[in-house]
């Protein structure tokens, strides 16, 4: 018996579940839990009418460690899959921690109050997780996620030492509306309003946000500008991967998205901080998610492909210089048409299922608070071919230009 609890009933946890309902001989018991049942609901009927496979809902607030370590107790979860938003990170940890359950996430601990991305919050709980001999998976989404693995396989398999890494993220999709985001709209502009930063010669090197941008011509989508972003597995990486002279992230964003967020950024509609309205605090960034499409919403009407891969160059098992290209491309209306969710959630959702696939059933085991390029690529390479995320991988000629 491999039974699931996932807590998030988001574009991410719709996947997740489906792809799970999908797999019914690893994954034999699913709840779906989150902060709205009905949100739960309409997906468990999407998993049934899809699948034919009935999973189990109930309502959460995550937030509420009693509640949820209670919510664990009574459905007797091996592995809690958090999809919920990285604010819910450590109250899981912490609820799994006292019911007794494996923790799975996608996106690393972010407080509330500060738009601040690192694992130091999660890595703490190192020696608890030890100590119950339980395992914590962190960040097995697509970046990060499968980024890390991509990188790992290539280690593994043709580099006796990789030099830089840069992970570039593209997203092809065309919603047809004037401005959205494809996942979470509030942990997407804290994400992209915040300083790039980059790791380069065994320090971190702070740029303004938005400052640097290149074309890249992806594969499957075209020509487009790509971004120097901070990313939360540029510093797992260069944990892990000392060896790293230089890791950087890049992510696409039309003119159109960028014009959008100057201006809501310049009106201040991007503030974390509460504001008073009418004698109530609102946080303007929380009330402009409230006003933006969901990223769920827009999955009837996306189209074109993501694109997201990895550059590393190095020295070659033979001793030769060498620089290898490895990504996957995704089609949102295919995404949609097997899951009704757009590819970034679909992107996030099938890893997510992949590493819970791969702890439930002991391929992936540990004791402790475990990141992705810890764990050995291999299965989760071979599992993301058949479970719809096929890569490829090339040489290049030479190591980027820019
Ligand atoms: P959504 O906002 O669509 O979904 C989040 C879900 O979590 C909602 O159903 C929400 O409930 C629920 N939730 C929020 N707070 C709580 C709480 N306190 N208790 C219980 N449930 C709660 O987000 P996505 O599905 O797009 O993203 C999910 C996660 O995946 C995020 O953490 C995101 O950062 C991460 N992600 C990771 C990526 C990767 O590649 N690694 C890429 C994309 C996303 P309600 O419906 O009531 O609001």
């Amino acid at each position: 018996m491999s039974k699931v609890l996932v807590i998030g009933a988001g574009g991410v946890g719709s996947v997740a579940v489906h792809k799970m309902a999908m797999n019914a001989s690893i994954f034999t018991g699913i709840t779906l839990a989150s902060r709205t049942k009905s949100k739960c609901d309409a997906i468990a009927e999407s998993v049934k009418a899809r699948t034919c496979v009935t999973i189990a809902t109930a309502q959460i607030d995550a937030d509420d460690v009693a509640a949820t370590t209670a919510l664990i107790q009574s459905v007797q979860p091996k592995l809690v899959v958090n999809l919920a938003l990285p604010y819910q990170d450590l109250s899981i940890m912490d609820a799994c921690l006292a019911a007794g359950a494996d923790y799975l996430d996608t996106a690393n601990y972010e407080p509330i109050d500060e738009a601040k991305f690192e694992y130091k919050w999660q890595w703490a709980y190192q020696d608890r997780f030890v100590a119950a001999k339980r395992m914590a998976l962190l960040g097995s989404g697509f970046d990060p996620g499968v980024t890390s693995v991509f990188t790992m396989w290539l280690k593994k398999h043709h580099f006796a030492r990789i030099d830089t890494l840069d992970i570039l993220d593209c997203n092809g999709g065309d919603h047809g509306q004037a401005f959205a985001t494809n996942f979470n709209p509030e942990i997407n502009i804290r994400e992209v309003t915040a300083p790039a930063r980059h790791w380069e010669n065994g320090e971190w090197v702070e740029t303004p946000a938005m400052s640097t941008k290149v074309e890249f011509d992806f594969e499957g989508v075209g020509p487009k500008n790509m971004y120097l972003m901070y990313h939360e597995e540029l510093e797992s990486l260069a944990t892990h991967l000392p060896e790293l002279k230089r890791a950087r992230f890049w992510m696409t964003f039309g003119d159109e998205y960028i014009k959008h967020l100057t201006v809501l950024q310049n009106v201040g509609m991007t503030r974390i901080d509460p504001v008073m309205y009418q004698g109530v605090e609102i946080v303007p960034l929380q009330f402009l998610k409230a006003v933006l499409p969901e990223p769920a919403s827009l999955g009837p009407t996306t189209k074109g492909k993501t694109n997201i891969g990895c550059i590393a160059t190095g020295i070659g098992k033979d001793g030769q210089p060498l620089t290898m290209y490895i990504n996957n491309i995704c089609d949102h209306e295919d995404a949609y048409a097997e899951t009704g969710n757009q590819a970034v959630s679909y992107t996030t959702g099938v890893p997510a299922m992949i590493g819970a696939a791969l702890m439930v059933q002991g391929v992936w085991a540990g004791e402790g608070v475990f990141n992705m390029e810890q764990m050995d690529p291999d299965p989760f390479m071979d599992m993301l071919n058949q479970h719809g995320l096929p890569w490829q991988v090339k040489t290049l000629d030479g190591p980027v230009t820019f």
